[in-house]
């Protein structure tokens, strides 16, 4: 008897104002409107949150670009479409712990989250382009707050280790120190690849043979390790900042 295999479900938290060349290395400079998404993956009896999405825009406002975010795209009533409660939720995976990957990681009560401790290393004390980035401002004293990422208890991983049956994190640095990646085996081999990957254009295509970086990285060299890694496990990569994503409902 075959048994169903995961399913993922792309969600969208909010939109915000970029520029292109942010996410694309070496692209002319350009707005662009990116989405803020999660994935939710269910895997077997096991359910999974992959990211946690953005806070609401005026809780962001201080220390982020202005953001849009409707009442239907917070975190927790995009799941409630789902028929999913935050208690529902047994795990959540960071991809990284920029803000905007880990804010309502709190809203979770019942969740083991998984971060890699490099990841965390990282966020810490990151080189001062970043601090933003992982709301560690140290910089302006009066601007201080609680970085999403402290908020709730991590559960922290060195390497690789499989999450659930069908589901599994791969260590991927690059974008940076603890990126790390979700395998997710269905039908179809599909991989969360975090900001490693946030767009389509990205990947090689057909007048471009290579991988492109985001322009936000912390090691090229890690960077391009990690691409070959999943390049090698060969499955289509779902980008975290693409709309395109949410042309489907379900991924499996
Ligand atoms: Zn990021």
């Amino acid at each position: 008897m075959s048994v169903a295999g995961p399913v993922i479900h792309p969600l969208l938290a909010g939109t915000g104002g970029r520029d292109r060349a942010t996410f694309l290395m070496g692209a002319k400079s350009e707005p662009i409107t990116v989405p803020f998404l999660m994935f939710y993956v269910e895997a077997g009896d096991r359910r999974i949150l992959v990211d946690t999405g953005v806070g609401a825009p005026e809780e962001t406002l201080a220390h982020h670009h202005p953001m849009g975010q409707t009442p239907e795209q917070r975190p927790l009533a995009a799941l409630a479409r789902l028929g999913i409660r935050p208690e529902d939720i047994d795990i959540v995976i960071n991809t990284h712990l920029h803000w905007d990957h880990c804010y309502n990681n709190h809203l979770f009560p019942r969740a083991t989250i998984y971060a890699q401790r490099a990841e965390l290393q990282y966020a810490i004390a990151p080189l001062p382009l970043h601090t933003w980035a992982y709301d560690t401002i140290e910089y302006e004293p009066a601007r201080v707050v609680l970085p999403p990422f402290l908020r709730a208890r991590l559960t922290l991983v060195e390497g690789d280790v499989e999450i659930a049956p069908g589901v599994s994190i791969l260590l991927t640095p690059g974008h940076t120190a603890g990126s790390q990646s979700v395998v997710v085996q269905g039908r179809r081999t599909w991989v969360l690849a975090g900001d490693n990957v946030p767009t389509y254009e990205n990947l090689p295509g057909r007048f471009k043979p290579h991988f492109t970086p985001n322009g936000i990285h912390v090691n090229l060299e890690d960077y391009y390790r990690s691409w070959n890694r999943l390049a090698r496990v060969g499955g289509e990569i779902l980008p975290s900042h693409d709309a395109r994503v949410l042309d489907r409902e379900r991924y499996e």
